[in-house]
């Protein structure tokens, strides 16, 4: 299904098979000489098809188009690069430095990179079902070509460049957060942003830590700040529909976490505990019964968003982190 949002920029809905997302928001941006293609999809057949379908309608032929540029390296959006690169050798491939970099620890030095994710899970009391399993039910281990493909080839995007098609001038905005190189692409005169999956209309955008060293609520509730200063009329997310008011939205994404902080606070407050244990508590917004239903993937996701709540407390000092036995617990400051 295919929409020109704006004049020569089409959205192009990609079905995301097995995921609850339903599906991903390709767009693509035309002019004389360019077709510059936003995010892709998972990689699967129908998935690829479709897509492939959407250009053509838009009046591109997918071997014609001329450049993919990715607003982060999730597996959702990066899944079919492999798939154009075989039918266009030439195509060219963009993404933040930081995941052409993170492409590049994950397709060369994976063993560790899987590693360090397995200790780091572990450690925050993971289950080894979850924590030594990933390579079974986490989808960035069923696509490595992609990553292997950015780490090789992609062009390495900097905050502030701009990315000009036809008539529209895009700046790239470095908006980390939901993944350390995620990017927005605001187009000033058209008050357009296109907002990957930094803000999506009624989805919580999935803030989550796997590795030390990183503090991505902070940095995403700066991102926040970044994108609601900008004049924008009209958000293209990367999934669901597309939509007006980002303030609002800003807005109640904002709520939203500062109310996790509290309900964390709370049961913090009850003793310490692992960020595992206390991922099992805290209030999730899906469809299952109880954490026991929660399937591996859910139960690694909802743990990842509970360390990256922890940590943002513990950096402003309203919880404290302990290290026992190499479990970290954490406690009331
Ligand atoms: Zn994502
Ligand atoms: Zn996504």
């Amino acid at each position: 299904m295919i929409k020109e949002v704006f004049p020569n920029i089409f959205q192009i809905k990609v079905p995301l098979p097995h995921s609850p997302l339903e599906h991903l928001n390709s767009y693509l941006i035309k002019s004389e000489e360019k077709s510059l293609l936003v995010d892709t999809g998972l990689n699967f057949p129908q998935a690829f098809q479709s897509l492939c379908r959407g250009l053509s309608e838009a009046g591109v032929k997918p071997e014609e188009l001329t450049e993919i540029l990715l607003t982060h390296f999730h597996v959702d959006h990066v899944g079919l690069i492999p798939r154009f690169k075989e039918i266009s050798k030439d195509i060219k491939l963009s993404i933040h430095h930081v995941e052409v970099e993170l492409s590049r620890i994950m397709s060369k030095k994976f063993e560790d990179y899987n590693e360090s994710m397995e200790n780091f899970l572990k450690a925050n009391g993971a289950p080894s079902s979850i924590a030594t399993n990933l390579q079974r039910f986490h989808p960035a281990f069923f696509t490595p070509q992609a990553y292997q493909e950015l780490a090789v080839a992609a062009f390495p995007l900097e905050d502030g460049q701009e990315i000009a098609v036809g008539d529209y001038n895009f700046q790239v905005l470095w908006t980390p957060g939901h993944s350390p190189g995620h990017i927005c692409l605001y187009e000033s005169s058209s008050k357009i942003l296109i907002s990957g999956d930094h803000l999506l209309p009624t989805i919580t955008p999935h803030i989550a830590q796997f590795v030390e060293n990183m503090d991505p609520l902070t940095d995403y509730l700066s991102s926040l700040e970044k994108t609601e200063k900008l004049d924008v009329e009209v958000v293209l997310p990367g999934h669901e529909e597309i939509f007006a008011n980002h303030r609002e939205r800003i807005r109640q994404l904002k709520e939203h976490h500062k109310r996790r902080l509290m309900e964390i606070i709370i049961r913090l407050r009850t003793g310490s505990s692992t960020a595992y244990m206390l991922a099992s508590k805290v209030h999730w917004n899906v469809n299952y019964k109880s954490w026991d239903e929660f399937p591996p993937f859910q139960k690694y996701l909802a743990l990842g968003e509970t360390v990256a709540h922890l940590n943002l407390l513990e950096q402003k000092g309203l919880a404290k982190r302990t290290e026992a036995d190499q479990i970290v617990f954490y406690g009331i400051n």
